[in-house]
């Protein structure tokens, strides 16, 4: 943890202006970052990120083409069969308490919201199933209006990057509001998911095979060494990570490349 000392008296510019370089870092380490959940209009996305409580973005995205094709607007999940529903949501876990979400907000859109999905805030976060994080996350990619989308990896993340000491995601949005500009909000999410599923991870982060390790506190909570941190890289992207980074990708094995999805 060596580093941590040199960011002992750091100023708030100074905080500000090290996440904002650390931002763009992460820009150039992530440039496939991007929403992972397939849809094409906002209220598949709603419904994508329902299901997504609890499993890997691949797995709703195996199961949401099916479901898509069946249920196309709030009416059709207001009406649903709740049986039928439940079977075609079954591999995405919890399939009985998502059910009773998507029915309860195929009701409420039609009842309160003329079957179209709201595009703000407030509105988004009244409905069932939907939470800050899910109306961010839906305002962020279907809307195009800037959100930071506060998950356990964005709540890590944040925290190790000595960019909050805080673990409530709607203190942490607000603060990481404040250091970052609003028009980047959205990928930000994004690039700072995409880094806590392929290099900062929960209990291994790859601290000797990340770009960020000279401007973070936290270095050193994983393996400094090459060696060892390559071997923790992950995605299909992690030979070009240890790239990025300084570090042989002959040191990151094959099996990294198609190591699963991490929730
Ligand atoms: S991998 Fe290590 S150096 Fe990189 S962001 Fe995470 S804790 Fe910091």
């Amino acid at each position: 943890m060596r580093s941590v000392k040199r960011f002992a008296g750091e100023t708030p510019i100074g905080r500000k202006r090290r996440a904002r370089k650390m931002a763009r870092v992460l820009a150039e380490t992530h440039p496939d970052a991007h929403c992972e959940l397939d849809f094409t209009n906002p209220l598949e996305l709603a419904v994508a990120t329902v299901l997504s409580a609890q499993t890997t973005d691949v797995r709703v995205n195996q199961v949401t083409p099916g479901l898509f094709a069946q249920y196309r607007t709030p009416a059709d999940y207001a009406s649903a069969d709740r049986a039928r529903l439940e079977e075609t949501l079954r591999p995405t876990g919890f399939f009985r308490a998502k059910t009773d979400s998507l029915i309860k907000l195929g009701n409420a859109l039609v009842e309160r919201y003329d079957g179209v999905l709201p595009n703000k805030l407030d509105d988004l976060v009244s409905l069932p199933g939907i939470g800050r994080k899910t109306a961010n996350v839906i305002l962020g990619n279907a809307f195009g209006v800037p959100g930071i989308t506060v998950d356990t990896h964005f709540r890590r993340l944040t925290n190790r990057f000595g960019w909050v000491q805080e673990e409530d995601p709607v203190k942490i949005e607000f603060q990481v509001a404040d250091l970052i500009e609003k028009r980047d909000w959205t990928m930000l999410s994004h690039r700072v998911i995409f880094h806590g599923r392929r290099v900062c991870h929960s209990r291994k982060p790859a601290c000797g095979a990340c770009t960020l390790a000279t401007m973070c506190p936290s270095y050193g909570t994983g393996p400094t060494e090459a060696a060892p941190a390559a071997k923790l890289l992950k995605g299909p992207r992690a030979r070009e990570l240890a790239v990025a980074a300084g570090v042989d990708p002959d040191l990151v094995p094959a099996a990294a490349v198609t190591a699963p999805d991490v929730p």
